[in-house]
């Protein structure tokens, strides 16, 4: 599908083989002045199927780890530093909150779906988008059938949700059965009504949600990962988390470091109210007793170190962000 887009690609053709000096220095690879990012370069336009017949690829990006580092340091008029330190500075402004930089990070993917993962989707309104139109377009002969294996009942604790296992083989063959004879039945009915002369506009209204659609969709790195944090979570919809976690991976390839401590600090984390932490603090305190290292210890145990050793425990002793 995507040929030679790369060669063409707007992208390449704007950023020249010549290094900026600056980005050299830290994050490896990022020219500072055009947001240059190889790793990025390297996956533009490639299409990675998501689903039976969907995809997502990443058509262009503005910026990446350095452009974050470089937007938080504009106030000091400090140039980059070390690859440590800006990977320091990028997790503490993640951890703690402070957005703003990621904003100047901008990813446009090119995205596949079917129209109900679009109705999910189109719910996050901070992007920018613009969708095939079945008005203008004859809608394509292409719908989405689950994986036997996505076929479930109803989940008896989960109102929005299916069961973990799948029904039996026999009725997962009977449901994609039903499910392909429906859209054969809406899609013949629809070029009847093309070929009877009526409009692309009517034509379309009985296409099912099962119907794949596409669209451009431009956003800012602060909201993305907010898109991701909902979508990527087990209370997401099983196909658009699909879609979620490619496009996580793909945004890795655009600014690692950020995505590193998104995953650390928000994709894995919990919230507890400030009475559970009250409980919690107290359990703990006590479980700890008099020896507080081990608090330490269990923190190395599961891979912290360093000064995240220190901030764990601070947390856990004042209650607060550090
Ligand atoms: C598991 C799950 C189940 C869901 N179930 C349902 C459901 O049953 N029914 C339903 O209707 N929805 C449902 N939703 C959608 C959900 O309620 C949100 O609308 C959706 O997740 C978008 O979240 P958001 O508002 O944070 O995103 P965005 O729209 O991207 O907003 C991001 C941030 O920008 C702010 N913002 C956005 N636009 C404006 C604006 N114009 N002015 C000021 N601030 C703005 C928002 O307040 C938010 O803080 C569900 C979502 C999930 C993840």
């Amino acid at each position: 599908m995507t040929g030679n887009a790369a060669d063409n690609h707007p992208h390449h053709r704007r950023t020249t083989p010549g290094r900026v000096g600056r980005g050299d220095t830290a994050l490896g690879g990022e020219n500072v002045g055009h947001g240059h990012v190889e790793s990025a370069e390297a996956i533009l336009d490639k299409e990675y199927p998501v689903l039976d017949k969907g995809f997502v690829r990443l058509v262009d990006y503005m910026g990446g780890d350095q452009r974050i580092v470089q937007a938080a340091r504009v106030s000091y008029g400090e140039g980059t530093k070390s690859y440590r330190q800006d990977a320091a500075l990028i997790d503490y402004l993640l951890r703690n909150e402070h957005t703003s930089p990621f904003e100047q990070v901008v990813l446009t993917f090119h995205t596949k779906m079917p129209v109900f993962v679009a109705r999910q989707w189109v719910r996050h309104r901070t992007a920018r988008m613009n969708e095939i139109s079945g008005r203008y377009s004859v809608m394509k002969d292409e719908f989405y059938v689950p994986d036997g294996r996505d076929i479930a009942a109803q989940s008896d604790d989960n109102k929005q949700g299916r069961c973990e296992e799948p029904v039996d083989q026999a009725t997962q063959k009977d449901v994609q059965k039903r499910l392909t004879a429906g859209q054969e039945r809406a899609y013949s009915e629809y070029e009847e009504l093309l070929g009877l002369g009526i409009a692309r506009e009517i034509a379309r209204i009985n296409l099912p949600l099962s119907l794949y659609t596409e669209w451009y969709w431009q956003i800012d790195l602060h909201n993305l990962f907010r898109f991701l944090r909902l979508r990527m979570d087990p209370h997401a919809q099983k196909e658009i988390r699909a879609y979620a976690t490619t496009m996580f991976a793909i945004t890795r390839e655009v600014c690692p470091l950020a995505c590193q401590s998104f995953e650390d600090h928000v994709l894995g984390s919990v919230t507890f109210s400030s009475a559970e932490w009250e409980a919690l603090q107290e359990v703990l305190t006590e479980a700890a007793g008099d020896d507080p290292q081990r608090f330490e210890a269990a923190a190395r145990r599961v891979g912290i170190s360093g000064r995240a050793v220190d901030r764990f425990i601070s947390k856990i002793k004042s209650g607060t962000q550090q």
